[in-house]
């Protein structure tokens, strides 16, 4: 079967106390938990943060990644993160098409597909995002929007050891809303259906849900059928909540 992931992704939050806190207080419950945890454990800490967490993490079995890169391998693009640097200082993951990154910065299907490319070549695993509005879900368009995505995002040399699919829907990131059980087994039967059309045997791939995953709802989500894990935004920065969900794997 596949071992599910829950990621967290801090997005623009934790200046330096905060995030070094947050990440030793992660490492110190995967220490002294009886039995290891029933997933793998990824940490995307802003940019500013992800060189001291990976060093507060150490040997630990938490992974760090980044929440974006640039497509581009280095160059005249001030401001942006190439995946090299984000896998020079220790990361092993990066998130593309963050449903945030595609509204605040326009970021295409397209250029989400080759910042994937640049993951890959860089030995990173993409987390590529996808996820219907609101007004998509209302017009029965859900999946067809979100098959659409990942037609585009998903580059030719994806497999499942260098890339995970994340569903988030717009609609229940940060809202406190959380798809029904039945519309996430929807989805993620249609996607993992998709995968297998496209790449083949897409048993392996991991398929993660996010938006609005805590603690109380994490057990329900994450038995749903092919959903492989949990992309966690505001649970995700707090030590006892991210724990929870954690050890809601099982
Ligand atoms: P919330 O868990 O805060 O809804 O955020 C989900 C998300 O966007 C993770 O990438």
């Amino acid at each position: 079967g596949r071992r599910p992931l829950i990621a967290g992704n801090w997005k623009m939050n934790c200046l330096r106390a905060d995030g070094l806190a947050l990440a030793s207080g992660l490492a110190a419950k995967l220490s002294a938990a009886p039995d290891k945890p029933a997933c793998d454990i990824l940490l995307c800490p802003p940019a500013t943060l992800l060189a001291d967490v990976v060093g507060v993490l150490g040997h630990c079995d938490i992974h760090a990644g980044g929440q974006d890169c640039h497509f581009d391998q280095n160059g005249a693009h001030t401001g942006d993160i190439a995946a090299s640097m984000l896998a020079d200082i220790g990361a092993s993951h990066v998130i593309v098409g963050h449903s945030e990154r595609r509204a605040d910065h326009g970021e295409s299907s397209t250029v989400i597909r080759q910042k994937a490319i640049a993951a890959h070549d860089a030995g990173l695993i993409a987390v590529v995002c996808v996820g219907e509005t609101e007004q998509e879900r209302d017009l029965g368009a859900a999946i067809s929007v979100v098959c659409g995505q990942m037609d585009v995002s998903l580059p030719e040399g994806a497999t499942a050891e260098n890339t995970v699919i994340a569903y988030e829907p717009v609609w229940a990131i940060g809202t406190g809303r959380t798809a029904a059980v039945e519309d996430v087994a929807e989805m993620h039967a249609a996607i993992r259906r998709k995968l297998k059309e496209r790449f083949g045997d897409a048993d392996g791939f991991r398929i993660l849900y996010g938006g609005s995953v805590k603690p109380a709802n994490a057990v329900e989500l994450l038995g749903v059928d092919n959903v492989d894990g949990a992309l966690v935004g505001g649970a995700s920065l707090k030590v006892e909540d991210f724990w929870g969900i954690i050890d809601s794997c099982d």
